[in-house]
């Protein structure tokens, strides 16, 4: 192995530029803790989401281990760890980033037509589209898409190409179906007050009533067939599609009525107004977003 590829090598790289990085094991995944903190005796670091008083100078706790300090990173406690390393990964949190991770073509597809372009790494099945900002991680927000910033670990496949852009409302956007999903028993809240579309409203829409009202309830169909889970992404999907058309109108084109009328079919199965409202904006900017 050359200084290039040497892990350990790689790992104090890029803690020099601010990236809190860890070694990652055969099967690239973090090391086991060590006696002392096995099972999270220890109680966890104190970065830790349940924050514990754990001081273990070993690279435990997977992403909590993450350093950018390089006399830890080549302590004596680190080295056998690096002679076992086959990889490093990084926290993309602590470094102020997010990787949307799409393992699969069809996720690079989707994102493509559904995300800003920025940094991009390979990967062995897909790739990573690095973002600047920090948010919550979560698995799976779609089929074969991570988001892994905070209190996650993401592989150091190089530095990639393109130029990194600011994390956009449409990639924040892919959270909110977590959050939409009622708890177990709670009580459908009120359809809110609705403002209804009408052509009306939509002063220099250059598309004729049908057309809009067409792809309205269409849309929300799509959001009212979401009773399980989900309605809050759809309805973030539907009122970017929505708006999307509109990209080219003079306008106004009454997309705040639109809007609303997504809310409301989106309250009805059950997705707090709040976070119906929040994935409708989001839908709505993400469309102006995609057409500036
Ligand atoms: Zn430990
Ligand atoms: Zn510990
Ligand atoms: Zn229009």
């Amino acid at each position: 192995m050359n200084a290039a590829t040497n892990p350990l090598h790689v790992a104090l790289a890029l803690a020099a530029a601010g990236v809190p990085v860890l070694p990652l094991r055969r099967g690239k995944v973090p090391f086991a803790n060590c006696r002392s903190c096995k099972d999270g005796a220890c109680g966890g670091r104190p970065v830790m989401k349940a924050a514990g008083p754990c001081r273990c100078p070993a690279p435990c706790h997977a992403w909590a281990a993450a350093t950018t300090d390089p006399h830890v990173l080549a302590s004596p406690v680190w080295a056998p760890v690096w002679r076992e390393a086959v990889a490093v990964a990084y926290h993309p949190g602590g470094a102020g980033l997010t990787v949307v991770d799409l393992d699969s073509a069809a996720a690079v597809a989707w994102a493509r037509e559904a995300l800003p372009a920025t940094r991009t790494v390979l990967t062995t099945r897909g790739e990573h589209w690095i973002y600047w900002g920090a948010m919550a991680s979560s698995n799976a927000v779609r089929p074969g898409v991570d988001i892994k910033s905070l209190t996650q670990y993401a592989r150091w496949l190089g530095p990639g190409t393109g130029r990194m852009v600011d994390l956009s409302a449409a990639v924040r956007a892919l959270l909110v179906k977590e959050e939409t999903t009622p708890a177990p028993g709670e009580v459908v809240s009120s359809v809110p007050e609705r403002a209804t579309w009408d052509r009306s409203v939509a002063t220099g829409c250059r598309h004729n009533e049908r057309y809009v009202r067409t792809g309205l309830e269409r849309g929300l169909a799509l959001v009212r067939a979401r009773t399980e889970s989900g309605a809050g992404s759809q309805a973030f999907g539907v009122a970017r599609f929505l708006a999307g058309q509109h990209a080219r109108c003079p306008g106004p084109c009454g997309l705040t009525a639109l809007g609303e009328e997504i809310t409301a079919a989106a309250v009805s199965v059950g997705v707090p107004e709040p976070y119906a409202r929040r994935a409708v904006a989001n839908g709505l900017e993400a469309a102006v977003e995609r057409a500036a």
